[in-house]
């Protein structure tokens, strides 16, 4: 079946841009085709411009697998997963942690497909029409490519709903564990694969949590939005003085402790408080609290870029409120995973927040995704995260 486009619309494509939106579409010439199966695109004048998974109910109505007049096929995806998995091998990544991500979707040419090591646990995360069509396939080969006999299968991320696809959450080959330990950067976290965040760690903070491992020393320490703790051990492991997690999950601030418990990091440092960041910057700072380092790595306020103004008012806030909390010489490190914000915006709201709090600060790093969240030069979304270390000066 095929999908032939509007005059023009041919463009994207042609720089290989995976994704066609339902309003580039001129004709579907067999609208009753399954979801997810795989589609030629054409152009008007009906040149063969890719072969790509159709999403009929979808504003993303087809996303490419293939620029190439090539079979999709099993022996198609197997290249693809090799090509993904050389990648993190040619990269230093594997020696960081035993825990990384194995394919991140588009910017590995496989949309809506994601899958991270946790250990000798694969989890796997489908988001699309098309990756859940090849789902069994793609569990396949990942046995026979990694020699991991175990897959969780998370695929329970909202996204789905746009593809008209159910949450699906279990054991999707052998018996996973619920939970499992993993190591990265010589420290030990406790991950929960059946309900953690994402496929159950932030896999691609894992740079930005041995920065703050080399910047918290003798520092009191403010973790907001701390979830399992992952920039909190970091800053006891680090010397930080003092670290306070804040965050408004209680199964989050649990796990957070027991992860500073389980690297032997000295409890008596360490507290925990379970609230909402918003509310308790205002009170710190109306309190007159202050700290040495505030980080502030918040949920996805504008997954697109329609609730960018509303997302931009709540980053402003927040970063505003931790200049005013920071003593001079303290240090901000903020983050945004915004896909709809981009790091010029962000740097932006990060620069008013600043001049609001009455604040003067420095840049002194730019923060990203790891080396296994690779942004594919054709899929600029790729990346999509973007932290600032900024000092205070006065
Ligand atoms: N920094 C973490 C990841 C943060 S994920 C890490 O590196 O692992 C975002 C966290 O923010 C989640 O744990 C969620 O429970 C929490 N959260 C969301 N909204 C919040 C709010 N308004 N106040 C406090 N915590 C919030």
């Amino acid at each position: 079946m095929s999908i032939i486009l509007k005059t023009g619309r041919e463009k994207s494509l042609l720089r290989r841009h995976p994704w066609i939106f339902s309003g580039a579409v001129q004709r579907v010439d067999d609208p009753s085709a399954a979801s997810g199966a795989t589609v030629e695109l054409l152009s008007f004048n009906g040149d063969f411009l890719a072969r790509a998974a159709y999403s009929p109910t979808s504003q993303i109505r087809a996303r490419a697998w293939t620029f190439e007049d090539e079979p999709v096929d099993a022996e198609f995806f197997r290249r693809k997963i090799r090509a993904a998995i050389n990648t993190r091998q040619r990269s230093n990544v594997e020696r960081q942690s035993n825990a990384i991500r194995l394919i991140h979707a588009e910017s590995d040419g496989l949309p809506g497909l994601i899958v991270d090591r946790y250990g000798d646990v694969l989890v796997l995360q489908s988001l699309t029409a098309g990756a859940e069509f090849w789902k069994e396939t793609f569990a396949n080969i990942l046995v026979e490519e990694t020699g991991i006999e175990t897959i969780y299968e998370r695929s329970d991320a909202d996204v789905r709903e746009l593809e008209g696809l159910p949450p699906v959450v279990g054991p999707l080959r052998g018996t996973p564990p619920n939970q499992i330990i993993i190591t990265e950067h010589a420290l030990r976290y406790t991950v929960n694969l059946a309900e953690g965040h994402k496929t159950g760690f932030y896999l691609d903070q894992r740079a930005n949590r041995l920065k703050v491992r080399e910047l918290a020393q003798g520092r009191d320490v403010l973790d907001c939005f701390c979830y399992t703790g992952g920039f909190s051990v970091n800053a006891l492991a680090g010397g930080a003085k003092s670290v306070l997690s804040v965050d408004s999950s209680a199964d989050a601030l649990n796990l957070c402790r027991e992860n500073v418990a389980l690297n032997n990091l000295p409890v008596t440092r360490h507290s925990s408080l379970e609230g909402d960041v918003f509310q308790l910057l205002r009170k710190f700072r109306d309190e007159g609290r202050s700290f040495d380092m505030v980080i502030l790595d918040p949920p996805k306020f504008a997954p697109t870029s329609a609730q960018v103004e509303k997302a931009a008012r709540a980053y402003k806030d927040i970063n505003l409120l931790a200049f005013k909390l920071l003593r001079a010489g303290g240090m901000l490190v903020t983050f945004s995973c915004s896909g709809g914000v981009d790091a010029a915006l962000f740097q932006k709201i990060v620069a008013g927040a600043a001049l609001d709090a009455g604040a003067q600060a420095q840049i002194i790093e730019h923060l990203s995704q790891g080396a296994d969240h690779p942004v594919a030069l054709n899929f600029p979304e790729g990346a999509y995260l973007k932290g600032l270390v900024c000092v205070k000066g006065k």
